[in-house]
């Protein structure tokens, strides 16, 4: 049986119009919610999700505000920053956009966010908070990867999951979010032995390690739903041949744009292995920015400690 293709811009599109509706009620009571994206830098990736975190925003109706610093801004004009945001009432979330140039102290910035408006969950006390299952702001793509789940009735209780990466921003808290919801997890990195017979342990595999089309058939228990984190952009011809068993469509590709988008899952294994999976575009990738938009609206009702509606 063909795998079930779990449908990223789908599950997208339902959850913001879930939103409208929440955002709709909340502006009749006078209540605008606002989320302040904060650049340094010319990352040109960067670029193009802080535009794309703004631009969702006002698409939604929330007030939406982009702060641009040079890249060689320092540690402390940052702090300042975000003093700043801090203190505005209308701001409910603020958004530092990694990587941070290397000057930067990324920790102590992330830290000085107020922890009521730190809507990727990075804060020192939110990880806590997740850690203990007193959930607030959870970081968004780990909500994304626990969102298509759920939406696509794929059951987390009682499963196995393995996740292949253990960073902060994404590893970690799906491993601790899978946990809360009582899946047995084994989290997998660079120093895993046996790496594919681990990782064939799971009904769920998650990859996000950052290594195009690594996850091969050999890692994918049949019938196993995987989920792909990974971006990653292949340039050349050579790159495009070696991730791909048939190379004809995704080279063309590479001709007309120039880049052609990998995860960390080869794509054509995971077709014949797995029983569901989310495709590299149009899986994960767009749950983060839906998710951010659910942290910036939840912080603005924790703010003022309304209730979560339903
Ligand atoms: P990091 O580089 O911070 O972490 C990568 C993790 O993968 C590390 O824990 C590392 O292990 C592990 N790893 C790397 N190589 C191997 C290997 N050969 N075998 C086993 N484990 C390995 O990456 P992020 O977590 O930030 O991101 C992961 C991927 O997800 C990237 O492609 C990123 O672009 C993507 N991403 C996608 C998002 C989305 O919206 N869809 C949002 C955020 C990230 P170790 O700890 O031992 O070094």
């Amino acid at each position: 049986m063909a795998a079930r293709i779990l449908d990223g811009n789908q599950i997208r599109e339902q959850i913001k119009a879930e939103l409208a509706g929440e955002i709709r009620e909340l502006k009749a009571a006078g209540i605008t919610p606002g989320l302040a994206a904060v650049l340094v830098g010319t990352n040109p990736a960067s670029q193009i999700y802080v535009r794309n975190k703004v631009k969702t925003s006002a698409a939604l109706g929330l007030f939406g505000e982009k702060i641009d610093l040079p890249a060689s801004t320092s540690t402390g004009e940052l702090l300042d920053v975000v003093d700043r945001l801090n203190a505005r009432e209308e701001i409910d979330g603020i958004l530092i956009q990694l990587p941070l140039p290397p000057q930067v102290d990324s920790k102590k910035v992330l830290s000085a966010v107020d922890p009521a408006k730190d809507v990727d969950g990075l804060h020192p006390l939110n990880v806590g908070r997740l850690v203990s299952g007193d959930f607030r702001l959870v970081p968004c793509t780990p909500a994304g990867v626990i969102e298509i789940l759920k939406r696509s009735a794929i059951p987390i209780r009682g499963s196995r999951a393995v996740v292949i990466g253990r960073s902060d921003i994404v590893g970690k808290p799906v491993a601790l979010l899978l946990m809360h919801e009582h899946s047995t997890v084994t989290v997998c990195h660079s120093k895993t032995r046996d790496l594919p017979q681990v990782a064939q342990e799971g009904d769920i595999l998650i990859a996000a390690m950052g290594r195009p089309a690594f996850v091969t058939g050999e890692f994918i228990r049949p019938g196993a739903t995987v989920i792909d984190v990974g971006i990653n952009r292949l340039t050349t011809e050579e790159e495009v041949r070696r991730v791909f068993h048939d190379p004809a469509g995704p080279l063309r590709q590479l001709a007309e744009k120039g880049q052609v988008l990998v995860g960390d899952v080869q794509p054509e294994d995971v077709k014949e292995r797995a029983g569901a999976y989310t495709p590299v575009p149009g899986g994960v990738g767009p749950l983060t920015i839906a998710m951010l938009m659910a942290n910036t609206v939840r912080a603005a009702r924790q703010r003022r400690g309304m209730r979560a509606p339903g």
